[in-house]
């Protein structure tokens, strides 16, 4: 049975419908069109089918980023029906600086909603350090400390991140330059540095896919506590070649397997993740990477009674 750390079931119905092979920043671009394309019925039944995919192959503990709160009711059925225990992410995407605690207040109000008799784990999910600012990474951060909640972030996940918060430029800066809040300023330092000047780096801290970090970086996530999820399926998808693996886990950086969206991923069965991660990490054993996905591993995210 196997635990997947990192999903977007909201981007299930996208399976299949965006092209391969593009840049990143072409990829976001193309990921918001297919979805503004696609029905609320596709989308529904897209979740359906992921759940179904999931639990036919395996798996029985996921942790899922909530959006636009169209999964959250399946997966309360789900755990209600005894098949998933989830850990549900609520997103907080908000470039404009003046948003950002609403943002923030948004995010919290849908956790009571879903958490409502049911035993869903809850936490919150600043999308990037690229669509949120500062104010939102500190509010976040300060939120999930007093609630003893994880966050949830993707960072580090391409050079085009790095580039556009030390030296604000770049294909990603360019990309986003029509949402960015006018008074936008990069910060001048990397996303993990960017992460822990506002508060965001933990021992509650689930950091999605660092394929590109450096020393220092892994220096901060290990003394910081934080945690890693990999996504070895969605980086294939990309074409990534770098993948850090063998690193974090020398490192003692606890490190867990994800499958991401179907909108970057051909499937969610977790056993191909397995196989998939050990391709790209020869030098890991076999025995390590099973057990980065064992469902037994879904307990580091469960609040002490
Ligand atoms: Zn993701």
């Amino acid at each position: 049975m196997y635990f997947n750390a990192h999903c977007h079931l909201e981007l299930s119905a996208l399976g299949g419908r965006i092209p391969r092979g593009l840049s990143f920043p072409h990829w976001l671009e193309s990921l918001v069109r297919t979805k503004r394309e696609t029905t609320q019925d596709e989308i529904q039944e897209g979740i359906k089918r992921a759940i179904n995919r999931m639990v036919d192959t395996g798996t029985s503990a996921l942790a899922d980023i909530n959006s636009a709160d169209i999964a959250s009711g399946p997966l309360r059925t789900a755990v209600g029906d005894g098949i998933l225990q989830v850990h549900l992410y609520h997103e907080i995407l908000k470039f404009e600086e003046d948003k950002a605690n609403e943002a923030v207040s948004e995010a919290m109000a849908k956790q009571h909603r879903d958490s409502q008799g049911v035993d869903m784990v809850e936490g919150l999910s600043p999308h990037s350090p690229y669509t949120t600012t500062g104010t939102l990474l500190r509010s976040a951060a300060k939120v999930a400390t007093e609630r003893h909640q994880w966050l949830c972030i993707h960072a580090a996940e391409i050079p085009e991140e790095r580039e556009m918060l030390l030296h604000g430029r770049g294909a990603l800066r360019d990309f986003l330059s029509p949402f960015l809040d006018p008074n936008w300023k990069p910060p001048g330092m990397g996303p993990i540095q960017w992460l822990d000047a506002c508060g965001c780096l933990g021992p509650r801290t689930l950091l999605v896919h660092c394929n590109d970090i450096n020393e220092e970086d892994v220096n901060l996530i290990r003394d910081r506590g934080a945690s890693v999820v990999v996504c070895p399926g969605s980086h294939i998808w990309f074409g990534r070649d770098a993948f850090p693996l063998a690193r974090l886990i020398a490192e003692g950086i606890p490190v867990y397997l994800g499958t991401d969206s179907l909108a970057s991923n051909d499937d969610l069965d977790m056993g191909r993740e397995i196989q998939l991660a050990c391709e790209l990490s020869p030098g890991v054993e076999e025995d390590t990477i099973r057990h980065l996905a064992d469902f037994t591993r879904f307990r580091d995210f469960v609040p002490a009674p």
